[in-house]
């Protein structure tokens, strides 16, 4: 994936109390803590020591130029020692980039029979990180809390999710996505307001042109045609009236060609994303499938049916779980396996999925498609593997969003040699009546950002940054509960966030 250069900071708070002595060992203990973070396997991004702070003004400096630098995508702060709060108020004030509260401690195990009192002052982050928790609680401040010793690979772990979800929100600021035609005609949940996403997002969404898109489709060389048409037969299983000299290869063709115009597209203007609509294909042979199918590998956001907030999601999903093994895909819950001997959810698109979700070679074909109006779309069809999985989606409540994850368990795919998608075949937990029954109550749509790779954990964190809701459906949840749940987050962000949305 191609993502902006970017680094967490990890920053040391302390105060002038203990003498030059211990700030200098306190310091060198925290840059050790730092490298050792840097060199875990469990975080993915650069994490460098950037400072000891001791004093307001130097808290306020170091947060003014966390603002200001465009490689940070958030901190870690740590109290060795005691660092009164009220030194933080100034600085944590105006930091506009996330934070995780990392609360451990230099020394692993108590030297019980030599401890003395210079040991116990030098090791306070107990009561150092509880004044820090304070002034973060009473500022209202949404941020992570760690508990562990550093060396701790659950601990890492925990830091590490924060790290991907702390990029992936980085990645999202000042993000572009385009829509290539409006909102599918009269469907409620994939709308929503692009200006209030964009204030508390950061991203921008905006409309393109189809005949611009088409402009730049024709634009497209035969040579690169015949390049990319030699790169699917060696990926994939290409049917045989698809491969060259087939009865149908100039619907290849035409399927590379959207392929290597959309990405021209997306490349020139700096996108992270995109939508289409099958409303809008004028001057189009046919629905682009394989071509979103492919983009989406690569990293790119995708929404159907000029869904951009799933877009925007599914993006920030791929940065959060790139590296990690199981793939992310745009989803929809198609059609449902209701058998007394196990209620099933069959996801699927009209052609959309993913392929790093593919548990086998895909096989890419031609059929009919009934909507659109144009010629039959070439994609590529697959089955995804068994495993934990999860289904996220982001919607607008009007004055706010809310994000909404279920849980689910996927299971192998039955043989389907009549469906010509690409699917995945998942049980939701903690049940399918229980888990649908919420998803419907939390107003979650019907296109997802289905992944192997991101976690609930994530999700989590990722609300956290964003300071919306997080509506979660996993093996604990109780309709009663959750149904309350979701009536006190009404409440609660009426009044947390008052008039600014
Ligand atoms: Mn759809």
């Amino acid at each position: 994936m191609q993502l902006a250069p970017s680094e967490i900071w990890f920053v040391c708070g302390s105060q002038h109390l203990y003498g030059p002595g211990p700030l200098k060992q306190v310091a060198a203990n925290a840059r050790a803590v730092a490298a050792a973070l840097d060199d875990s396997p469990h975080i993915p991004v650069k994490i460098v020591f950037k400072a000891l702070l001791t004093t307001p003004d130097e808290i306020t400096q170091l947060c003014l130029d966390a603002n200001a630098d465009p490689k940070c995508a958030g901190l870690v702060l740590w109290m060795h020692t005691f660092s009164p709060s009220k030194m933080w108020i100034r600085g944590l004030t105006l930091l506009k980039k996330p934070f995780c509260h990392l609360h451990t401690q230099f020394n692993r195990d108590l030297p019980w029979g030599t401890i003395d009192m210079d040991f116990m002052n030098l090791n306070q982050a107990a009561h150092g990180d509880r004044e820090a928790g304070f002034l973060h609680t009473r500022l209202r401040l949404g941020r992570k809390v760690v508990v562990g010793h550093w060396s701790d690979a659950e601990v890492q772990q925990r830091l590490g999710a924060w790290v991907r979800v702390a990029r992936a929100w980085h990645d999202w600021q000042g993000a572009r996505f385009a829509r290539f035609g409006d909102n599918m005609r009269q469907v409620a949940v994939t709308e929503g307001d692009k200006v209030a996403a964009e204030i508390r997002f950061g991203f921008a969404t905006n409309g393109y042109g189809i005949g611009d898109l088409v402009a730049k489709i024709k634009t497209i060389s035969e040579k690169s045609v015949d390049a990319l048409c030699a790169e699917y037969a060696d990926r994939y299983t290409v049917a045989r009236e698809l491969r060259k000299g087939g009865a149908r290869h100039g619907a290849l063709r035409d399927g590379a060609r959207a392929e290597l115009g959309i990405r021209a597209f997306l490349v020139d203007g700096g996108f992270n994303g995109f939508t289409t609509t099958f409303e809008d294909l004028h001057g189009l042979t046919q629905l682009p499938g394989l071509a979103c199918q492919r983009l989406m590998a690569d990293g790119y956001g995708f929404g159907a049916e000029g869904d951009w907030k799933t877009a925007a999601l599914l993006r920030a999903m791929k940065v959060i779980g790139d590296g990690l093994p199981g793939g992310t895909s745009f989803m929809e819950d198609y059609t449902y396996h209701l058998s007394p001997k196990g209620h099933q959810v069959l996801g699927a698109h009209m052609l959309e999925i993913c392929p790093s979700i593919a548990a086998t070679k895909p096989s890419l074909e031609i059929h009919p498609l009934g909507i659109g109006g144009k010629e039959d779309p070439v994609r590529l069809v697959f089955d995804a593997p068994a495993g934990p999985a999860l289904n996220a989606s982001l919607i607008d409540l009007g004055s706010r969003f809310r994000l909404i994850v279920n849980e689910v368990t996927a299971v192998k795919t039955p043989q389907l040699p009549k469906l010509p998608v690409a699917r995945a075949v998942w049980e939701c937990r903690p049940d399918f009546k229980t888990a649908c029954a919420a998803w419907i109550y939390a107003g979650g749509a019907h296109h997802t950002g289905y992944s192997y790779s991101v976690t609930t954990e994530h999700l989590e964190d990722f609300a956290e940054i964003a300071g919306i809701e997080l509506a979660v459906i996993d093996g604990d949840t109780k309709l009663r509960d959750f149904k309350t749940g979701l009536r006190q987050s009404d409440l609660y962000y009426a009044l947390a966030q008052g008039l600014r949305v």
